[in-house]
């Protein structure tokens, strides 16, 4: 029931009839609620996460923590990464934040790449963005963040 995903469903559907191999990944589609503060979440939720047993760690960065929400005076939400305990893997990002449909799309690309919380952690975000916030959350998913 979302825009993008039929997007991706038409584009998979013309490959099979070029005769190359479509494919969706229904684990990755991000969703976005559209209010403000905006909700946006990509791959497993804790509950998901929990309920398959997977062994993981929960990294989250408060939007008070970070210098391009307080200056624009929109400071209220957070970032939540959920990584596999052992590997680091991400398995789920979840934002709620002013802009957090677009904030989305760098776990989303993360997500599909297999990356660890680490690996967005040690990828360098400019200052002062709201992105910033989904690198100090990927910090304190593995370690801790810095500006808390
Ligand atoms: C008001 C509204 C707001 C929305 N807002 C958003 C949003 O902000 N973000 C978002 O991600 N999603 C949104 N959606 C959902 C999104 O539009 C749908 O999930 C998406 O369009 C589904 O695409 P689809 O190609 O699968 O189906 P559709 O777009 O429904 O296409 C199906 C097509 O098949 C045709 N059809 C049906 N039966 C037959 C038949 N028997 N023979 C031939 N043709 C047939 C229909 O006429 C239609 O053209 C919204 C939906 C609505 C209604």
């Amino acid at each position: 029931m979302l825009a993008h995903k039929a997007e991706e469903d038409g584009v998979a559907c013309v490959e099979f009839i070029a005769g190359l191999h479509g494919h969706v990944d229904y684990d990755k589609v991000p969703g976005v609620v559209y209010t403000h503060p905006e909700v946006a979440s990509v791959g497993k939720t804790e509950e998901q996460v929990k309920e398959m047993g997977i062994p993981y760690r929960v990294g989250k960065f408060p939007m008070l923590g970070n210098s391009r929400a307080k200056t624009i005076d929109d400071a209220e939400g957070v970032v939540k990464i959920i990584a596999e305990k052992e590997t680091d893997k991400i398995l789920g990002v979840h934002i709620m934040c002013s802009n957090a449909g677009e904030l989305i799309h760098e776990a989303a690309l993360a997500l599909t790449y297999g990356a660890s919380s680490e690996d967005i952690a040690r990828t360098c975000h400019a200052h002062p963005t709201l992105s910033e916030a989904v690198k100090e959350a990927a910090m304190a998913t593995y370690d801790k963040a810095i500006h808390i």
